[in-house]
Order: C-alpha cells, then sequence, then structure tokens
C-alpha cells in the first residue's frame, strides 16, 4: 500500500468559485459584467491543467505563463481565448502561438522587434502591458503610448489582432490608495487608446465597486480565488462564498503518549508539559507541507480540529491527540481543505500564503479527481 497521503482534487469547487466570482462581478456593474480569464499558472495553482480545463469551462478566457501549459489547453479540447501573461521568450515562440491560437501579453520593446521580424498565419491577439506602480513587467508610462503604436501598427500588418491595455496592481489586497493611484496612472497613460482593458486580479475583483469603476471592455484576472483561497488577509474564502479546490489528507501512521518533560521530533521543539497523547501523521516537508509550520498550526484528525507540535520532518509530522481520544492508527487527518483548515490558515503561522502551499504539494503525492463530470453546485456557499 502507498503512504496514506493524498490530494484530492475538487473540480466542482473550481467550477462553483469561478460561478461566485461571476456574480459578484455581475452586481451592480450594469448590462454586461466584465469577461473572465481564468488564471491557470503554475499548473493551475498545482490543481492540474486538465482539471482547471474542465473545471472553467465557462470561463472566458485561460491565462497562464508557460507555452506547454497553453497548448495542454488545446490539446484538452479549450477553445476558447488564451492568454500568456508574461508573452513570449523567443521568435520561436512566435510559430507556437500562431498554430495554436495563443494570445500574448507584450511588455517590452524586445517582444515587440520579435513581432516586427515575424510572420503569422493568424493575427495573434495581444494585451500591451503598462507599469503603473508594480514596477516588474511593462512599459513605463511616457514610453507606453510609442510601445502602443507600433502594436496597432502591427494590427494595421496582419500579424496582431486584437490589441488591448493591461497593468498589474502591488496592493490591491491590502491598500486601496495604491491601487486607486495606479488607476488614475493607467487612465492617463491609456487615454484615448482603442481596446480593451485587463487590470484586475483576485484581491481587485473581489473588491466592491473597482471593476466596475474601470471603464471600456472589461477582462478581470483572477487566481487564487478560484481555487478557494483568499488573497486578503482579513477576509477568508469561506466568508466570499469560496470553497476550498484542493483537500490534502492523510491518516494516523503512528500513535502514543509523549511523557511529561520530553520533547517531539527533531529539536524537540515542543516538550510535553503533562502526558500528551500525540499522533504521527503521514506528511511531511517533501510532499510540500511547510517546514516552517510552528506547534498550534492548525489541523484536523478525526473531524476534530487539533494542532500539529514540533517540527515537521521531511516525511512525518506530529499532532496533539489530546482533543481526539478516539484517535488511533489509521485515522484520517485533514491537512487543510474539505473538512479541516483552509489553505490560508495554515499558511498564515507558516509565515507565507495559500498560493504557496497550494503551488509546491510535491509530485510525490497521489492526487485524486472528483465530481469530475459533475454538475458544479449552484448554491451560495457553504
Ligand atoms: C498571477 C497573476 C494574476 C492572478 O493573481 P491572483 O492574485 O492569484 O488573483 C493576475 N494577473 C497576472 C499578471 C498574474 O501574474
Amino acid at each position: 500500500m502507498p503512504r496514506p497521503i493524498l490530494a484530492t482534487i475538487h473540480v466542482p469547487a473550481l467550477s462553483h468559485n469561478l460561478e461566485t466570482v461571476a456574480r459578484a462581478l455581475g452586481r451592480g456593474a450594469g448590462a454586461s459584467r466584465p469577461s473572465i480569464w481564468a488564471v491557470i499558472k503554475a499548473n493551475a495553482y498545482g490543481h492540474g491543467i486538465d482539471q482547471a480545463v474542465e473545471g472553467f469551462a465557462q470561463a472566458e478566457g485561460l491565462a497562464m505563463l508557460d507555452l506547454d501549459e497553453a497548448v495542454r489547453c488545446r490539446e484538452r479540447g479549450w477553445s476558447g481565448p488564451l492568454l500568456l501573461l508574461e508573452g513570449f521568450f523567443e521568435p520561436a515562440d512566435i510559430e507556437v502561438l500562431d498554430h495554436y491560437r495563443i494570445g500574448t501579453t507584450i511588455h517590452c520593446d524586445e517582444q515587440l522587434e520579435m513581432l516586427e521580424a515575424g510572420q503569422v498565419r493568424h493575427a495573434l491577439d495581444a494585451f500591451v502591458k503598462l507599469d503603473t506602480g508594480m514596477h516588474r513587467l511593462g512599459f513605463r508610462p511616457q514610453a507606453y503610448r510609442a510601445a502602443y503604436q507600433r502594436a496597432l501598427d502591427l494590427r494595421d500588418g496582419g500579424v496582431l489582432g486584437t490589441v488591448g491595455k493591461m497593468t498589474h496592481f502591488a496592493r490591491a489586497d491590502d491598500d486601496p490608495a495604491t491601487t486607486a493611484a495606479q488607476l488614475r496612472v493607467f487612465a492617463a497613460a491609456t487615454e484615448g487608446l482603442p481596446g480593451p482593458v485587463s487590470v484586475c486580479n483576485s484581491a481587485a475583483t473581489l473588491t466592491e465597486g473597482l471593476a466596475a469603476g474601470v471603464p471600456g471592455e472589461q477582462w478581470v484576472r483572477p487566481g487564487i480565488c478560484l481555487y478557494g483561497g483568499s488573497p486578503f488577509d482579513e477576509r477568508s474564502a469561506g466568508s466570499m462564498g469560496l470553497r476550498p479546490a484542493m483537500t490534502l489528507s492523510s491518516r494516523l501512521i503512528g500513535a502514543h503518549t509523549v511523557p511529561a518533560g520530553e520533547g517531539v521530533g527533531y529539536g524537540h521543539r515542543f516538550v510535553a508539559e503533562r502526558p500528551t497523547r500525540v499522533g504521527v501523521v503521514a506528511c511531511g516537508y517533501a510532499d510540500g507541507y511547510p517546514r516552517h509550520a510552528p506547534t498550534g498550526t492548525p489541523i484536523t484528525v478525526e473531524g476534530v480540529r487539533t494542532r500539529v507540535l514540533g517540527r515537521v520532518s521531511m516525511d512525518m509530522l506530529v499532532a496533539d491527540l489530546d482533543p481526539v481520544p478516539q484517535a488511533r492508527v489509521g485515522s484520517p487527518v485533514v491537512l487543510w481543505g474539505e473538512g479541516g483548515p483552509s489553505v490560508d490558515e495554515v499558511a498564515r503561522p507558516c509565515g507565507t500564503i495559500g498560493y504557496e502551499l497550494l503551488c509546491a504539494v510535491a509530485p510525490r503525492v497521489p492526487r485524486r479527481v472528483q465530481g469530475a463530470g459533475i454538475a458544479p453546485l449552484s448554491d451560495e456557499g457553504p
């Protein structure tokens, strides 16, 4: 028998979360809500491209970073728009974009030069990225109009199809003033330029009224919320009607009582003050569970919430069985997801974010896809 660890991917939860986001955008946004690029980079935040293609079948488009992932979407039958969020990297990529009808971000002069030197059979759709203050990718505001004009010239020459405007927020999760300043830079730099607009990540998409205030034909780019994670420190995913799309589960492979005064695990980071019954869980950092998880990190055993004790080892961790006297070898454990703590609750004491944990589940963890082919639930969250 393999180790009992398992990552279950809930396809209906992906669909439910997409629907929840679409509904939130539709509210008060006038006649038509923005279109949604479901962001499926990094193997769909660890959930698998195939599952994302199925779960996000109702999205208007899919956005990712890797050419291979975009091609995989086509191979799985996705016929809608695809967008590479970092664009392409070398001239040879343009042929692949052309062949599979993959749209691209254009964020630098080098990409424009490659397009100007390239040839395509079908015009590529593109978003020209503006750096409004994230200071990562994108043209600086003073260089934007010239870059956009070159994109429009490429459109007139048949290399590009639809050309749109795009930026990315640095603090949509925690600082409305910075986002408002970025929006002002965006409005000024793009004023009068034709084409659709794409500015909102999950945090901006879920901020009441933000997307509705962006003029023009709009595409939002939610990622984490579609997987049931929250982009906000202060708002839980559950409170926004989102459901976990991944459950990391395991079982106890040992249970015993640690005598008072004895330490547990490497470094004896937890020392029992009184005799303490503990369970050994088949899950460690080699499975992608964070080694930084301190004593107290939430975990569920037999459906009862308890805590991690001491240091996480490569293949095992230890849970406090004090609140779960019935637990024994074989008892089910949920590390995060359905029936356990949210991935955000686990990430917080580890000093990281749910995104990182979802992406980091190791290849050695077996995956089970749940609910493939089952219609998504359409009621309002848990
Ligand atoms: C990752 C990414 C997103 C989605 O971000 P979330 O915070 O997961 O919603 C949107 N746009 C770009 C350019 C990205 O790289």
